[in-house]
């Protein structure tokens, strides 16, 4: 009992996914004696369900995670493990299977509103009886309402995207995970994890502001206003990939982390995302533009720097016209902004 309770002590004191993960595999792993427990992160993408093992618990110490990344290469088709996928079809709690291997395998699928993002696994349980399933279940009980609230916490309760939080806390971390999940959780993206070391593929930073927001609040009421910066994050959410990290910033500037893709390309798709919202009808405000400065992201820097450039580029489409997309890089060369300019327009908007 006491060792339960020092399991649950441990499970709630964490404010971060990782860390609550290894502290509830670790609890299973212990209480089950199994030889090893981990971490499967379930994502869909269109028809196809992917399973990539992220972390793994074994005689009690973590295995690092790039050691698992790099021996699963971006996630296995949930076809590889016909009993977890059988199991999964039927919406079980606990599925029972077996590895190549041989090994015993126990899958525990966290259902959350009906979606699974994360599945636990625990191989060659030892001690496995009527009681350590119930104190298996009161466990996984506290992990879901966990997960929930660390979810929440770090979201804007507006529009469902990440907030500013998240980001100033999250950053790098981010970064390297947005990095790894290119791990290619569709065929396009195994693709571009071959051209990974192409020098040409970067991570992207992108602030967007809503031009004249002011005024769709003056004129229809805070109510509308609301209301588009909800329409906006779903235009947001359907337009990037859920490897991309989508976020408000407050008010009405999101802020947009758009990984692994050529200079041309980020221009492209930032531009193209200015478009959708142009010409998106919204209702009985009609027609609203945004603007949106952005840089590339160098992974030794710190977010401020890169932040305050992507905030120039945007001071500077907000000074030349609005429903712009501008790079800082291009503004440099062009010399219509000087590299050394300090990074004092977040203010401004
Ligand atoms: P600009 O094109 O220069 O960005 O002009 P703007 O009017 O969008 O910029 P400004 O910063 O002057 O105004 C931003 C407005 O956004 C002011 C504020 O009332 C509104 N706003 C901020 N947060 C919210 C929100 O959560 N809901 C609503 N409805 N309005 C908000
Ligand atoms: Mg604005
Ligand atoms: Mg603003």
């Amino acid at each position: 009992m006491d060792s339960i309770i020092k399991h649950l002590v441990e499970i709630t004191g964490h404010r971060d996914h990782d860390l609550l993960n290894i502290s509830v595999i670790s609890a299973l792993c212990e209480l089950t004696n199994a030889e090893y427990a981990r971490v499967l992160d379930i994502a869909t993408v269109g028809l196809q369900i992917f399973v990539q093992p992220q972390i793994t618990i074994k005689d009690g110490k973590v295995v690092a995670l790039a050691e698992h990344a790099v021996a699963s290469k971006g996630g296995d088709v949930i076809g590889q493990y016909p009993a977890l996928e059988e199991g999964v079809k039927q919406h079980l709690n606990l599925i029972e299977g077996r590895s190549d291997e041989g090994k015993r395998l126990i899958w525990l699928p966290i259902w959350v509103n009906e979606k699974l993002n994360t599945c636990l696994e625990i191989a060659n349980p030892a001690s496995y009886s009527d009681n350590t399933m119930q104190v298996m279940e009161g466990i996984l009980i506290v992990y879901r309402n966990f997960q929930n609230l660390l979810d929440y916490s770090e979201r804007d309760s507006l529009t469902g995207l990440l907030n500013r939080k998240t980001f100033d806390d999250n950053f790098s971390k981010i970064l390297r995970t947005s990095s790894q999940q290119s791990s290619g959780l569709d065929p396009e993206d195994v693709q571009q994890d071959r051209r990974a070391n192409e020098p040409e593929k970067q991570n992207w930073l992108a602030v967007l502001d809503i031009d004249h927001f002011k005024r769709v609040n003056d004129q229809f009421g805070h109510l509308y206003g609301d209301e588009v910066l909800i329409l906006i994050a779903n235009l947001l959410r359907s337009s990037f990939r859920p490897t991309d990290r989508l976020f408000r910033f407050g008010g009405e500037e999101f802020v947009i982390l758009l990984r692994s893709t050529s200079q041309e390309d980020a221009q492209h798709i930032f531009d193209r995302f200015r478009e959708n919202v142009e010409q998106y009808n919204f209702p009985q405000v009609g027609r609203v533009t945004v603007s949106i400065g952005f840089a590339r992201i160098d992974t030794y820097e710190p977010a401020v720097a890169i932040m305050g450039r992507a905030d120039q580029a945007l001071y500077f489409a907000k000074s030349n016209g609005r429903n712009r997309t501008c790079y800082y890089d291009t503004l440099v060369i062009s010399g219509d902004l000087h590299a050394e300019q300090s990074n004092d327009t977040a203010e401004f908007f």
